[in-house]
């Protein structure tokens, strides 16, 4: 038997072999609708809705710092994660499952902030935290959250949905997070520093990171868009396809074209850049066109509508047309803001957890 280094087929690759060797149980399940492949797993139960599902992981020094995040912000962040996947179905929450490990040196308090941030983002939410399981650690804080939710057949939006001639829009604005956290790294940096030299820590440093509170806070406590699934219940629009953007907008919108074997071109003209996060990539001599296509963890909706409804959302000024769908030959394009358009396929984008 040879031995493969994960990092040669990356995560995605990982799991679509993982999908491989679960398939047989996906068999004689007629009442699950969706499988292994969207944000959520979507089932009947007998009555007129659809149940949702979905779960998702935090590690220390995957996901988190313990030394930059508050414990209150990683409970309320824990479970936005999992709404934000809900909402990309169009539906929304119900229960969450709640599983920690936490490692010995974790003070009872910090378990209880950290739990007072969840129960926080659950009441925000409409969600109820119905049971969950703890163990200890020997390696660090883990989190893992599942929740289901409800939606109808009418309302379902899958990944899977999108046609030719669709807008593509985006929520909110993108690259936040990303700005966030390269001056939470920064701020690391520095802290350690001074720790080691038994110097006091900078108040310079704790004013310029209150200026960019806004990056910060996308990062450190991200908020799922579910007064979008709201707008789209009032409003009567049901997206054709949806995903939440936590990869990045370049890997998830190739999502969403892979599911939907369809093309894609965006403008970056059009991508809603949060402006806080231009500021920190100025500072930073970096792009925040780049944090926006490919920093991933904004936690804001993806999703595609025909032509038709465009007076039913243009006048949301929390949604962006950002692009249209077009046939799946043409590929995944961006026209840059001097007019030149490159294949995005060619281009690196979105987090891969084995570095690929
Ligand atoms: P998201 O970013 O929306 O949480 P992921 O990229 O984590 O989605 O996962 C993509 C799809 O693969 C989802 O449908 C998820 O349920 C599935 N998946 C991820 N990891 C596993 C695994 N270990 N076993 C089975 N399915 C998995
Ligand atoms: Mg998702």
């Amino acid at each position: 038997m040879s031995f493969k280094p994960i990092s040669e087929i990356g995560e995605f690759g990982l799991i679509e072999r993982l999908s491989a060797i679960a398939a047989p149980t996906l068999k004689n399940t007629p009442g699950l609708l969706e499988g292994i492949g969207d944000d959520c797993a979507v089932y009947r139960t007998g009555g007129p809705s659809l149940q949702v599902a979905t779960t998702d992981l935090l590690v220390e020094q995957v996901h988190f710092d313990l030394l930059t995040t508050p414990m209150h912000h990683l409970g309320s962040k824990s479970i936005a994660v999992n709404v934000s996947d809900v909402c990309a179905m169009n539906a929304l929450p119900e229960y969450a499952l709640v599983s920690i490990a936490v490692p010995g040196n974790l003070s009872v308090e910090m378990v209880e902030q950290l739990y007072a941030g969840m129960a926080h983002a659950a009441a925000r939410y409409g969600v109820a935290i119905a049971g969950g399981d703890t163990s200890s650690s020997p390696s660090g804080l883990t989190i893992s959250v599942t929740m289901t939710g409800q939606t109808s057949e009418e309302r379902l939006t899958l990944r899977s949905g999108a046609q030719p001639g669709e807008m593509i829009c985006v929520s909110g604005r993108l690259g936040g997070s990303a700005a966030g956290l390269k001056l939470l790294q920064r701020e690391r940096t520095i802290m350690l520093e001074l720790l080691r030299n038994n110097e006091p820590y900078d108040k310079d440093v704790m004013a310029e990171l209150r200026e960019y509170s806004e990056a910060i806070r996308c990062h450190l406590l991200p908020e799922a868009r579910i007064d979008m699934v709201r707008f789209f219940n009032e409003t009567g629009v049901v997206p054709t396809s949806m995903i939440d953007i936590s990869d990045g907008l370049t890997s998830d919108l190739r999502h969403i074209c892979r599911r939907s074997r369809v093309g894609a071109h965006i403008e970056e003209g059009r991508i809603p850049v949060l402006t806080e996060a231009r500021a920190v990539a100025d500072e930073f001599q970096d792009d925040a066109l780049t944090w926006a296509l490919s920093g991933g963890e904004d936690y804001q909706l993806l999703f595609t509508l025909p032509k038709a409804v465009y007076e039913k959302v243009s006048a949301n000024r929390e949604i962006s047309v950002i692009g249209e769908i077009l046939p799946e030959e043409e590929g995944l394009l961006l026209t840059d803001i001097f007019g030149m358009t490159i294949d995005l396929e060619q281009s690196a984008g979105g987090f891969d957890h084995f570095g690929r």
